[in-house]
């Protein structure tokens, strides 16, 4: 499944970067060629206005020196040419001319191609007296012709466009006159714009530039021969022209140019070229590709960081993904570790509660066994006086019976028939000794009965009233008239009373006062619960109980006597525990030990009185 998942991912974040990539290409083409047609589209139109703007400049002062030509005070002066005054006048003429059409230096050459009139005539610059003989524009005019040219200025050194024309007179040229029109005007408006808008001549020398850096740089590489040729022209005197080194086809309309350039990006340009009808000028924008580059990595890092977010928030979902698969199987995992402790710790315990089951029922059958050895300790500290207590009628049975069979001899029936009448009194009374020590050894059945709380007491009161009498105990009973009645088992409750009173009996053998005093009592609320209460007390003017072992007393084994268990009142406790009873023991104020029973009492009314135990004991004598 994870190795499935694995490459599954892996196909993903190929895919992924597959339409990454290909994001990129078809939208930083489509960027690419939607601006670059823009860039073109608009810088066509900026160079066809630039070019307007050059030819309407320049045919602005196109015609200006053939009006010159015709005019008389022209004529004039080449024909007195010595004259101050036509001359002087001539200077005025020529200047307010130039001023009015905004030439840069109008003047005049007389056939020998020197100033003899000039607009600048009082300037420290004055063209007067200087010879233009080399110039081209002398020499078209010189032969007849209408003469246009550009060049640096000799004496100003500025950029100037030169149209000249020959003055005839009768059929001959005379002289020539120049208009000079300043070249830097026509970029005046122009610098500063975002393109560069350049005209080359025919070595590709740039004389016109927006942009300063271009200006006297040629395009494309001079060969030694064109440099001599431009030197020997004289057109830019002597300024030496650095070609730039620009890779790209500069002949063609539209082209990419890129420049030496240390700054980033801004080497490339879009170059339209456009040829000028003056001459052979080549005129050029050239706008810079930058933006649209800038553009494109704008566009790029768009796309790359869309991209990258959308695979984070994939990697970051991919790997919540993960840990809750993680998490899940942990749940799982500690589930199934649960459940199998659970089931580890379910059959521990049904083992446990097997052993408890097992120790609690060998610890009944010990129980019923201490009860039992308890019992017959109890029988054998009253075996002495039992044994007296049978052999007392047993020997006046004897004597009875010997007496009989005298009375038999003397023929004296009436004390025979006495004598049998005691004789079968007293063996039963024997036999109810015999009943009585069978009932007691006997185990009990343990179920619970509805029982009257009297006729135990005399049952337990009858068991031990040969001993009492043998230690000269006074015992008394105080009881209610109408039947306490109790859930319990009356074996095992007359068992704990018989031990109760012979314990009460062994604390009362170096006593001068042997007094028990039993009482039957009711409480019918109970200060805790409310629940009504039989209450059973034993008390007596015994040794009482020292106060170290008052809370030892119902711990088992737990005896003061030589020849004690220490049995008799924990099992006894505990019996009337599983009656829902209390057992407990104190000092009474003055002498002696008080034992008290409390077992919950079983309303009369509430009683059907076939559930009332109702035995021959139960109409005993205190
Ligand atoms: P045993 O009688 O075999 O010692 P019991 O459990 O019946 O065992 O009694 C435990 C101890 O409680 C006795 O050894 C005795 O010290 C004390 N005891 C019981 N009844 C009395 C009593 N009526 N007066 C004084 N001490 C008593």
């Amino acid at each position: 499944m994870q190795l499935i998942m694995a490459k599954l991912s892996k196909h993903i974040t190929l895919v992924y970067l597959f339409m990454y990539c290909l994001t990129l290409v078809v939208s930083i083409n489509l960027l690419w060629q939607h601006s670059f047609q823009q860039l073109q589209t608009s810088n066509q139109q900026q160079l066809d206005r630039f070019s307007r703007h050059l030819e309407s400049q320049l045919g602005h002062f196109a015609f200006i020196p053939q009006l010159l030509s015709k005019q008389g005070i022209i004529i004039d002066a080449l024909m007195s040419p010595h004259n101050t005054a036509q001359l002087d006048l001539t200077n005025r003429h020529l200047r307010s001319i130039n001023n009015i059409v905004g030439a840069s230096d109008t003047y005049l050459l007389d056939a020998k191609a020197t100033t003899i009139a000039a607009s600048n005539w009082l300037k420290e610059t004055s063209f007067i007296g200087d010879n233009y003989a080399f110039r081209p524009y002398y020499q078209d005019a010189i032969r007849g012709e209408q003469g246009q040219y550009f060049a640096l200025g000799s004496t100003s050194g500025r950029r100037g466009y030169y149209f000249s024309y020959p003055i005839k007179y009768a059929a001959e040229v005379i002289g020539v006159v120049v208009v000079k029109m300043d070249l830097s005007l026509i970029e005046k408006d122009w610098i500063g714009k975002e393109q560069h808008f350049l005209v080359s001549d025919m070595n590709d020398i740039v004389f016109i530039s927006s942009e300063e850096k271009w200006l006297f740089k040629a395009l494309s590489p001079l060969s030694d021969k064109q440099r001599q040729a431009i030197l020997s022209s004289r057109r830019y005197l002597e300024k030496s022209i650095e070609s730039v080194s620009i890779k790209g086809d500069l002949q063609q309309n539209a082209s990419i140019l890129t420049t030496a350039n240390k700054k980033p990006f801004s080497n490339y340009y879009l170059s339209l070229l456009s040829v000028s009808i003056i001459q052979d000028w080549s005129v050029r924008v050239f706008a810079p590709i930058a933006p649209i580059i800038i553009d494109i990595l704008i566009l790029f890092t768009f796309i790359s960081l869309l991209y990258l977010l959308l695979y984070l928030s994939f990697i970051v979902i991919k790997q919540k993904r993960n840990r809750f698969h993680e998490q899940a199987l942990l749940e799982i995992k500690s589930k199934r570790e649960l459940e199998y402790t659970v089931m580890q710790r379910t059959s521990a315990l049904q083992a446990e509660v097997e052993e408890r089951h097992k120790a609690e029922s060998a610890l009944r059958s010990t129980q019923k066994e201490l009860i039992q050895s308890a019992k017959l300790a109890v029988l054998g500290q009253l075996s002495a006086s039992i044994s007296h207590e049978l052999n007392n009628p047993l020997s006046a049975i004897r004597t009875y019976a010997e007496n009989a069979v005298l009375f038999l001899e003397r023929n004296q029936l009436d004390n025979v028939s006495n004598n049998l009448t005691r004789i079968g009194l007293l063996t039963e009374r024997m036999a109810k000794i015999s009943s009585q020590l069978k009932s007691f050894a006997r185990k009990p059945n343990g179920e619970l009965q509805v029982i009257a709380l009297q006729p135990v007491i005399f049952a337990a009161h009858e068991l031990l009233k040969p001993q009492l009498k043998a230690n000269k105990v006074n015992l008394t009973i105080e009881l209610p008239e109408t039947p306490v009645n109790v859930r319990a088992e009356p074996i095992q409750l007359e068992q704990i009373i018989v031990n109760l009173l012979s314990n009460a009996l062994q604390s009362m053998q170096h006593s001068d006062d042997k007094q028990i005093i039993i009482i039957l009592a009711v409480q019918l609320e109970d200060k805790q619960d409310n629940k009504p209460l039989a209450i059973i007390k034993v008390l007596d003017k015994g040794t009482g109980i020292d106060k170290k072992y008052l809370s030892h007393l119902f711990e088992p084994f737990f005896t003061t006597k030589e020849t004690g268990l220490g049995l008799g009142l924990s099992i006894s406790q505990q019996i009337i525990s599983n009656m829902k009873g209390t057992l407990s023991a104190q000092n009474r104020p003055t002498t002696g030990a008080e034992f008290t029973i409390t077992l919950p009492l079983v309303m009369n009314s509430l009683l059907n009185e076939s559930n009332i135990m109702n035995n021959d004991r139960s109409k005993g004598q205190s």
